[in-house]
């Protein structure tokens, strides 16, 4: 059945061209330059941009606090004191002794394995900033020392990255704007208490009164871990959980990997996950993806099937472009994500300014979700908006091979038809534990070469 689809898509035109390894300039546009790179973008063609990909408002963007993203308000804001707080785990190991659908203590297992790393504290924390380290003794390293530019030293670095476990990587000047301007750092007798993160001096370190990045940090490096396709397709299952997870353990150990292989070097590195800054912004300026209706990073190989990493540094890398491949307006003719969110949360509407949540970052022209309906859902346990894009199919599927070069076509009026075609054919639909565990894991991210 496979070498039908192959050679069907052969007759149409759809894979010979695409599938050469080589990263290759095809074109040149308005905006930038047409490129192929398989390894990177899957069999997309991607514009790469010779300019921000944001349209920004300056009058409204302003640096965000971290304070006041969902996870924080949580813990300090009155206005989600009352919001539900089912106990998931009770419910279904407890009350339905581990044997409920989708929510099994085989799977619940499963997750909390997957959790184990992103959760690590203490002097083991891989995202320490380290600020107070000595100097390494040997300084700077210089590339030219092995007859390297910076050019292939900002390549080696992303080369570390995916060495480390991230499936994709990409570099970018720091935009100040994507730094958290606080942090909330509560105390036992002040719950709402923050702490400013200054980044306009050179000062570097952590302190009880505030964090200090240096200006100088003016390098972000940002990483995606592709989530597992099949567990995540069970969400709202627990095994979408369990992909999540499995993202938020390999984030925290490769960012920290990768903040050491960068001290050794003699330069600076703060290793992130969800804080310090948004990852998003940071990852769409890295040329990882663009921003997708449901208010993810749609990325050309995983689509929103992806979490994210950074790490910021004062190394001078070589900034990579932004990159757009169509995901804007196909998002503009399908509406898949908002149809099916459960909570309503993902609007059906044009693209905005602001946001109608105080947890959202106003000032970009884009579709703003709500977090808060979001997070309340499911006991924070929720990938349909990932399960049911279109991106999200691996290039296995014939039919999505076609929606894409639709997109690389921009041959928009048949968007409609190709997102209905796709459902049709079954694509979003929830996969069952009991089906994800009669499979016998070949097709897992750790054996992804199987899933082409
Ligand atoms: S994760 Fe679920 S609840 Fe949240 S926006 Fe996506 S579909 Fe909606
Ligand atoms: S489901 Fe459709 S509208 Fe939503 S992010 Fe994916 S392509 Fe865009």
């Amino acid at each position: 059945m496979t070498q039908d689809r192959r050679d069907f898509l052969k007759k149409l035109g759809f894979t010979a061209a695409g599938l050469s390894m080589a990263r290759k300039t095809i074109g040149q546009t308005q905006d930038g330059q047409i490129v192929s790179a398989p390894e990177e973008y899957g069999e997309f063609l991607v514009e790469s941009l010779d300019h921000d990909a944001y349209e920004v408002n300056p009058e409204i963007l302003k640096a965000m606090p971290g304070s006041m993203t969902v996870f924080s308000r949580n813990g300090w804001d009155e206005a989600r004191a009352d919001r539900p707080r089912e106990d998931i785990r009770n419910k279904n190991l407890v009350d339905g002794e581990g044997k409920n659908s989708n929510q099994t203590r085989l799977d619940w297992a499963l997750n909390d394995g997957s959790w184990v790393f992103a959760h690590m504290g203490g002097r083991h924390n891989p995202y320490l900033w380290k600020a107070d380290a000595p100097s390494h003794p040997q300084g700077k390293w210089d590339p030219a020392d092995i007859d390297m530019n910076w050019k292939d030293a900002s390549i080696s670095v992303k080369h570390a990255a995916l060495f480390y476990g991230a499936s994709l990587a990409g570099a970018a000047k720091l935009n100040p704007l994507w730094i958290y301007s606080d942090h909330h750092a509560p105390t036992n007798g002040d719950r709402k208490r923050c702490i400013p993160v200054l980044a306009d001096g050179e000062r570097f370190g952590q302190t009880d009164d505030a964090w200090y990045i240096p200006k100088s940090m003016n390098r972000v490096i940002a990483l995606a871990f592709e989530e597992d396709h099949h567990a995540l397709m069970n969400s709202p299952g627990r095994l979408a959980s369990a992909a999540t997870g499995n993202g938020y353990s390999r984030m925290a150990f490769t960012a920290g990997c990768l903040a050491e292989f960068i001290r050794s070097l003699g330069y600076r590195a703060i290793p992130a996950g969800n804080g310090t800054g948004l990852s998003i912004p940071m990852a769409i300026d890295a040329g990882l993806g663009e921003l997708g209706r449901n208010g993810l990073l749609v990325t050309p190989k995983y689509g929103p099937r992806v979490r994210i990493a950074k790490v910021i540094t004062d190394m001078p890398l070589i900034a990579d472009k932004p990159i757009r491949f169509g995901v804007t307006e196909f998002c503009e003719a399908c509406m898949t994500c908002a149809h099916d969110c459960p909570t309503g949360s993902i609007p059906t509407g044009e693209r905005t300014w602001e946001g109608p949540s105080p947890s959202n970052s106003n000032g970009t022209f884009k579709w703003y979700i709500n977090p808060e309906s979001c997070f309340d859902y499911n006991g924070f346990s929720c990938s349909n908006c990932k399960r049911n894009c279109p991106f999200t199919k691996p290039n296995n599927s014939w039919l999505h091979q076609m929606i894409r070069k639709v997109i690389e076509g921009k041959i928009k009026p048949l968007n409609h038809i190709m997102v209905t075609l796709d459902q049709a054919s079954g694509y979003g639909q929830q996969i069952s534990d009991s089906d994800f565990w009669k499979m016998d894991g070949s097709t897992s991210i750790t054996a992804r070469e199987d899933m082409k």
